[in-house]
């Protein structure tokens, strides 16, 4: 059937009898589709305006001096909330990507986790120093993988960030990457807030929020996690989930062994 698209369902009866059940989905598909594009495009036509604005407002606030004291905080407002726009506008076109890659994605590469680690936590140390929150790093620095580097780097920096976010004054933030006979796995563990049980599941729809005044307060768009599941899907990893309302949160992602790849000690020498 060219251009529709079909679902099938087979359920046997006793020994030698089966059943085929065929959906024909085309009007879903069609219908998503038109929503990825939807929501794809009006990102895009948005990025412009935006750019626009915030180029603007850098220049009323470098001239904040003869401006009147609520003027510039008026000012100050203006560039923040723009900002977050712009956040949420790069995050929708992020997913938008991961979404509309399926087979096509970028040629995968050894990318060098130790080292993309390393950057994660030196940014969140300088995010971290404010609240006096402890992050450390525990990496064995010959594990690396095959995938694809600018998404890996935003799903690990998006969980270390969130971990900051949702850690209180003086929590500590533990990231940890390792293998074992199951595969690679990258770890953030936090003792902040946590969450409740119920939410766990659906922590990783698009703009689901656990509390959503406190989230806008901390300036996230709500798509962190979506990203983060949509990367995994794309290197056939798994999210697992544990928190605890309260004690804190652990967020592990694993990879399949077949994308470890292992440095040799020449590489390492030359690093
Ligand atoms: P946001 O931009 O709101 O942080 P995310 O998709 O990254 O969006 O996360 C979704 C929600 O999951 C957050 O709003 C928050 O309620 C919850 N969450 C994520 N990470 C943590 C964490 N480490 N500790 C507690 N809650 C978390």
């Amino acid at each position: 059937h060219p251009g529709r698209h079909l679902q099938y369902e087979i359920t046997r009866f006793g020994d030698n009898d089966k059943l085929m059940i065929v959906y024909d989905i085309t009007r879903v598909h069609n219908l998503e589709q038109m929503r990825k594009d939807f929501v794809a495009n009006v990102s895009h036509e948005l990025r412009t305006p935006l750019t626009v604005l915030s180029g603007y407002l850098e220049t009323l606030l470098e001239q904040s001096d003869d401006t009147a004291p609520r003027w510039q905080k008026a000012f100050r407002r203006m560039d923040e909330q723009t900002q977050r726009m712009k956040n949420l506008v790069n995050d929708l076109l992020t997913l938008s990507r991961l979404e509309n890659q399926g087979a096509e994605a970028a040629a995968p590469d050894t990318v060098h986790v130790p080292r993309m680690l390393r950057q994660i936590l030196q940014d969140a140390q300088i995010m971290a120093a404010p609240k006096r929150q402890q992050v450390t790093l525990n990496a064995d620095d010959s594990l690396l993988l095959c995938g694809i580097e600018g998404d890996l780097r935003s799903a690990f920096s998006n969980l270390v960030t969130n971990a900051v976010k949702y850690t209180p004054e003086g929590g500590r933030i533990d990231i940890r990457w390792w293998a074992d006979d199951h595969g690679v796995h990258f770890e953030v563990q936090d003792n902040g807030i946590g969450i409740d049980r119920e939410h766990i599941p659906r922590l990783t729809e698009r703009f689901y929020r656990v509390d959503a005044g406190r989230s806008t307060a901390t300036g996230g768009t709500g798509l962190g996690l979506a990203i983060v599941k949509h990367v995994l899907l794309l290197h056939r990893g798994t999210l697992d989930i544990h928190s605890r309302a309260g004690q804190g949160s652990r967020f592990r992602c694993s990879f399949p062994p077949v994308l470890l790849r292992r440095e040799t000690a020449i590489e390492a020498a030359a690093d």
